[in-house]
């Protein structure tokens, strides 16, 4: 599918008319930041990048494109990993970022209806300063749209004890590619009327419908919070804590991230701050939360006790927010950080069974030295889900393939482990091939059906996912 630019143009004509000049973008430099998002995907430039204010408008817009055969690619805030939101086949960017309002925060019904557009930090704000708690918390969330998590499913941190985006996705508006709106889902955790058109539109990167509003499911915000660090000499010390804490004393922290060296030491030069323990081989970041001061003090201590006994050479303990900030920053600064070391990065996000990190980890890093690569390591480790960074310090010819047949070991380490090659940042463009050996064919097959069922003419979001 090749879009004729005088197509565009006359499509560019028609809907500034509807939505103001300024709101549809056709000019070279003007449109260069929607032609990439924050992963390795490189850059390809849409035609135009229109900019809707509303349902009506988004309507107006995906009929339009339509009828003039052009592809849409739907953008939240751009910060994907996979290149979801980059319009691999030129044509149309639908941004939702002037969507960006918290329509309502139901207190009552513990819920809150939201536009596409709005920073999910905003929207933690919004709540918090109520009692209430959105607990999703994307490493990115100062700057990603709740779209773009809905689309993607994001995950984050806090998934340890509260789950994933899905978990609080109530009911969607969505607007097909013809223009058509559906809605599904009230202010109701319980809902089994008909097939749950909201979950097949989670996690859909766009390529089902453009979700144009969604009511989310709120918790009473937890009012105690404890933060604790502790080094490991040996990378294998630090599994064995996490698989204590979490299967042993069965205790379910807020979160539990881990940490290597490498990527520990990427985000203390990338911070120009101190980090302690730097030459420790891992780190793993414990919170605990709750409703009794007591009881989660009490809980902190076993699971520093834990960390202790199985060779943390410290644990330290923050209660107070700006402690607790300076604790996380570097857990936060990880993937700016992992990126600067090195011309290119590439950054995978499989899942393994918890039991099986310490095997997938050794599996990793001897297959980045037989290839005479680097890894950095980190991830959410309660959810057994692992962020692995390739990465070379000079360009060097033949480094892109090797770090490609690199990625293939590794996704083949995480199969044979019984996990996942994707777990929160979607498959978008970039993992599209490896969807293929990861699915069986029958259901790769019915994946297809339902894409022909939402978008048979294959305009919305063409080339991503499905390989
Ligand atoms: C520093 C950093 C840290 C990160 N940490 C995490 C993390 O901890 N956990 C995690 O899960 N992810 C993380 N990410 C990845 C990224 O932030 C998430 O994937 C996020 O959900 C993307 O949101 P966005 O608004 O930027 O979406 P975009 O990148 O704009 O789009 C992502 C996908 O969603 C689709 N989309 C966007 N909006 C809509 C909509 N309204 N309707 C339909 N489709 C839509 C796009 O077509 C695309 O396929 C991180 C990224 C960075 C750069």
């Amino acid at each position: 599918m090749i879009v004729p630019g005088g197509k565009a143009v006359r499509l560019a004509e028609s809907l500034g008319a509807m939505l103001g000049e300024s709101n549809v973008i056709n000019s070279r430099d003007a449109l260069e930041p929607y032609g990439k998002d924050e992963g390795s995907c490189p850059l390809h430039l849409p035609h135009l990048v229109v900019k809707p204010a509303s349902l009506e408008q988004v309507q107006s817009v995906l009929k339009e494109a339509a009828s003039a055969g052009v592809p849409v690619t739907p953008r939240g805030r751009g910060t994907g990993l996979a290149g979801g939101a980059v319009p691999v086949r030129g044509g149309m960017v639908l941004s939702l970022e002037r969507m960006d309002r918290i329509v309502e925060v139901d207190e009552a019904n513990l819920s809150v209806v939201v536009e596409p557009g709005v920073i999910v930090q905003d929207l933690h704000r919004a709540v918090e300063s109520r009692g209430l708690f959105y607990p999703p918390d994307p490493a990115s969330l100062d700057s990603c749209s709740i779209g773009g998590n809905i689309a993607v499913n994001a995950g984050g941190p806090r998934a340890a004890k509260y789950g994933i985006t899905r978990h609080y996705v109530l009911g969607v508006e969505a607007v097909l590619a013809g223009g058509q709106a559906i809605r599904h889902g009230r202010k109701t955790i319980k809902n089994t009327t008909g097939y749950s058109l909201t979950h097949h539109l989670i996690g859909s990167e766009g390529t089902l419908g453009v979700i144009t509003r969604a009511t989310l499911r709120l918790v009473p915000l937890p009012p105690v919070r404890v933060d604790l660090l502790a080094p490991f000499p040996e990378v294998a010390a630090a599994a064995r804590a996490v698989g204590r804490i979490v299967r042993g004393e069965r205790v379910v922290p807020a979160a539990l991230e881990f940490m290597d060296q490498a990527s520990i030491r990427a985000a203390a030069t990338f911070l120009e701050r101190e980090v302690p323990f730097l030459d420790a081989a891992a780190h793993l970041l414990i919170q605990l939360d709750g409703k009794d001061g007591d009881a989660v003090l009490a809980q902190s201590e076993q699971v520093g006790e834990i960390c202790l006994e199985e060779g943390a050479s410290d644990v330290l303990v923050a209660t107070g927010s700006h402690a607790q900030e300076r604790m996380w920053a570097a857990r936060r600064a990880i993937l700016e950080a992992v990126k600067r070391l090195s011309h290119h990065s590439d950054f995978l996000d499989v899942a393994v069974p918890l039991g099986r990190i310490p095997e997938f980890l050794d599996r990793a890093d001897r297959a980045a030295s037989g290839a005479g690569l680097s890894l950095a390591n980190w991830g959410h480790a309660a959810d057994g889900n692992i962020h692995v960074a390739i990465h070379r310090r000079e360009q060097c010819p033949g480094w892109l393939e090797a770090a490609g047949q690199l990625t293939d070991r590794i996704y083949a380490a995480a199969r044979d482990l019984g996990g996942v090659i994707a777990s929160e940042h979607g498959i978008g463009w970039l993992k599209r091939k490896a969807l293929a050996a990861s699915l069986d064919p029958e259901a790769l097959a019915l994946m297809r059906r339902v894409k022909q069922a939402f978008d048979p003419g294959g305009l919305l979001n063409p080339d991503k996912v499905l390989p």
